[in-house]
């Protein structure tokens, strides 16, 4: 388990920090992160469209931040999910919290729901870092935090350099949910990627449940 200390040092750049920057990150790095501006039209964004398709039930997608080449987040989320670190994702999310709060329909969304890992990829890695994104928008936004309402299957292996098609059939069937849910919950992720594994997750949500989706980072489309 990882402690919740506060950190004096900026995590991505090791400046000292400021009292009011207990998330973690220095606002200069925070500042870096390039904006996506999705909470201004959460049903009409590049993530809207990967999952909606596939998606019954979704009421919007935001994004915060820009996965691309050069992006400060790409380091953040390969320190998060492969050094141990996850904090940054916590205080990217908060970052994305406070640029949100005002456009998004809060109030309609009772729980935040993170992504679940499989128990046997929570064993080798200690925690799960979307969890860690959805305790930033948890507490940014004073919304409980459903942690323990959905479970996830072991996986049959790594995504790389498998057939896309092929990833969307094996995903079919991994996630369940082993608790009543509120009728409108926010999904969390780290980063929107080909959305194969949100809109799997998505699918196993009761009818009942209406879904918000939120993930940190996005990765733009190759052209
Ligand atoms: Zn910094």
């Amino acid at each position: 388990m990882i402690e919740w200390i506060f950190p004096r040092f900026c995590v991505s750049c090791d400046a000292p920090l400021l009292p009011s920057e207990k998330e973690g990150a220095c606002l200069k790095c925070l500042l870096e992160l390039p904006k996506t501006d999705f909470w201004f039209f959460p049903c009409a964004n590049e993530g809207y469209y990967r999952l909606a398709p596939h998606a019954p039930n979704l009421r919007g997608v935001v994004c915060g931040f820009w996965y691309g080449v050069g992006s400060p987040l790409r380091r953040w989320i390969q320190a998060a999910k492969y050094e141990g670190q996850p904090r940054l994702l916590y205080a990217a999310a908060r970052h994305m919290a406070a640029l949100s709060e005002r456009y998004l329909p809060l109030s309609e969304i009772q729980g935040i729901l993170p992504i679940p890992i499989s128990a046997l990829r929570w064993r080798k890695r200690g925690y799960n870092q979307a969890e860690w994104a959805a305790r930033g928008f948890s507490e940014g936004w004073n919304i409980p935090l459903l942690s323990r309402h959905w479970v996830r299957r072991p996986s049959s292996g790594s995504q790389l350099g498998r057939k896309q098609t092929a990833r969307w059939i094996e995903l079919e069937g991994e996630f369940r949910c082993v608790r009543p849910l509120p009728s409108v919950v926010a999904v969390v992720d780290d980063v929107l990627t080909t959305g194969a594994t949100l809109a799997a997750a998505l699918r196993s949500l009761p009818a009942s449940t209406a879904a918000w989706v939120l993930t940190v980072g996005i990765t733009q489309r190759r052209r």
